[in-house]
């Protein structure tokens, strides 16, 4: 196998062996890109979503938050142009029947491509020793800048054929690069076809009253709808922001990559309402502040880059995604687009209701632009997840399974731990869990020995163990062990709440992003 996919199989086991992801509806053996987070997902879900939201909403006076619902009036969705163009280009492979994106086919092959490129900068590298230059190298070495061209040629024409609807071409260009079905191995594919990708249902009880509805592909929507509602209500001046957390639901037609793209999913959008002709300086404020936000978790700066598109979405002057090394390669993480206003214009043709803002500073009223940053709740939790999970060697020679999530974000803070089961060492530690469970989700745990339960916490990804021995008794000192560099401290009992939270202090994390 792979190394990368046995790498992404042992983060989907391991997932569901310590209670963070399982299938849904796993007894009626699943449903296809649903997932439910147990006890330890849904602590980290919940923490991630709330390291976001006092990132935007707390951290920033112009910055409110909202929580609309998921069914929307039909009309939302033509006017967001999701009913006409919310859709997948799709291709079947006839041998082996299965169905793929055409797009992800011909960007996989690039990226195959780019990873020929970056074996010779590695081997460059290697040969050239400290005095290699990256960049000189990118732009004169002869081979790379065949595969340079190459790749950029077939994402030209893939561009420009889907930007005209033409799916012919974009067959066309599967036949000429020879792409196979990863499955079957065979080039016997059909035409590609457009799917939308909203869901339907309906709203009322009988037939002839029935409204057709959807659910929201994204969350953006009802932000826009309550843009003056918010504005007015808050008597907010812009520039400002409305940040919403929130399920959303796409019928994705590649969906095998676990969390990564599901058909029920939760959003974090932040809409920040601009003056027509600022979206420039504020579309690269956001960039860069949101790739600070990814920054200060400390998951290793080199595992972000920004990928800025060539092909626009329909509503955008300007779009960037922050990729990520995923255990499959850099893929999307998140989105930074400059919308224009493109959203508030069609609802305010649609609905035929004035969605304007009146400057004062200006005297004027106009429709404002929007520059949204968007990410996948359930991607940013498989970025963390897979990152967080690695196999350490001990200097013993044995191997410890270890989850370094960012104590921040880790689901149980601390394990309270007496070394043995009688002479009032799990009294004290009763206590303890006591004192600390106001603030922070801590657990009590007496079974087996020490070592192997220090082992347990490390892989469920607790980052702290306080572990209560005779020696207590005597001087009212604990054993502080700390999961990733498993050093130990004692400290005095009266200290364990306040060492917590100094390591658990959102301000001197989120700091970092300034
Ligand atoms: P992709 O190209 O991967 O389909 P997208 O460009 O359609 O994503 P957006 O519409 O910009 O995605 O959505 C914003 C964010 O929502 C994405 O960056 C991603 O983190 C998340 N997201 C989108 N679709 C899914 C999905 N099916 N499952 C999980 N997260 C998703």
């Amino acid at each position: 196998m792979a190394k990368q996919e046995e790498v992404f199989k042992k983060v989907i086991s391991h997932a569901k062996e310590y209670g963070y992801v399982f299938q849904s509806s796993e007894i009626y053996d699943g449903l296809s890109a649903v997932y439910d987070y147990g006890q330890n997902g849904a602590e980290l879900k919940k923490n991630i979503r709330e390291y976001w939201w006092n990132a935007m909403v707390h951290l920033n006076e112009n910055i409110v938050g909202l929580d609309s619902a998921i069914f929307m009036h039909p009309t939302t969705w033509k006017a967001s142009g999701h009913v006409d163009a919310f859709n997948d280009p799709l291709i079947d492979n006839k041998d082996s029947k299965k169905r793929y994106r055409a797009d992800v086919l011909v960007e996989d092959h690039v990226a195959k491509i780019e990873a020929k490129i970056d074996k010779e900068v590695q081997k460059a590298a290697k040969r050239f020793g400290e005095s290699f230059d990256k960049e000189q190298f990118l732009t004169t070495n002869a081979r790379v800048l065949g595969y340079r061209e190459k790749a950029d040629t077939i994402i030209k024409r893939l561009t420009r054929s889907l930007e005209d609807e033409n799916l012919a071409d974009v067959r066309s260009l599967i036949e000429e690069l020879e792409i196979v079905c990863p499955l079957s191995g065979s080039k016997n594919w059909t035409d590609v076809k457009q799917f939308n990708l909203m869901f339907g249902t309906q709203l009322g009880a009988s037939a002839e009253s029935a409204m057709d509805l959807y659910l929201r592909p994204e969350t953006a929507q009802g932000i826009f709808v309550n843009f003056l509602n918010v504005q007015k209500t808050g008597r907010l001046k812009i520039p400002f922001g409305i940040a919403q957390v929130g399920k959303a639901f796409r019928n994705e037609i590649v969906a095998r990559q676990f969390i990564f793209r599901m058909r029920e999913f939760e959003q974090m959008e932040m809409q920040f309402f601009i003056k027509p002709g600022s979206q420039k300086e504020w579309y690269e404020y956001w960039k860069e502040k949101r790739m600070k936000w990814h920054l200060s978790l400390g998951l290793g700066d080199d595992n972000y880059r920004f990928h800025d598109h060539d092909k626009l979405a329909h509503y955008a002057d300007a779009a960037a995604d922050i990729e990520f090394r995923f255990p499959f390669g850099f893929k999307e993480l998140e989105g930074i687009h400059s919308r224009t206003d493109f959203d508030l214009a069609n609802h305010q043709k649609y609905s035929g209701k004035k969605l304007q803002y009146f400057d004062t500073d200006l005297n004027e009223s106009y429709v404002p632009y929007v520059v949204e940053t968007s990410i996948g709740l359930d991607r940013m939790f498989l970025a963390v997840f897979s990152k967080s999970l690695v196999e350490e060697e001990l200097e013993n020679g044995s191997t410890r399974t270890l989850l370094k999530i960012p104590a921040i974000l880790a689901p149980t803070k601390a394990a309270v731990l007496p070394l043995v089961k009688k002479d009032g060492l799990p009294e004290i530690a009763h206590r303890i869990v006591e004192d600390l469970k106001w603030n922070y989700n801590v657990i009590y745990d007496e079974k087996d020995a020490i070592g192997r339960r220090y082992r347990r916490q490390d892989a469920v990804g607790t980052p702290f163990c306080i572990t209560v021995d005779h020696q207590t008794k005597d001087d009212q000192t604990v054993t502080l062990r700390y999961r990733d560099s498993m050093d130990q401290k004692r400290i005095p009992l009266s200290e364990v709440n306040r060492t917590l939270t100094s390591e658990l202090d959102m301000r001197k994390w989120l700091q970092k992003i300034g």
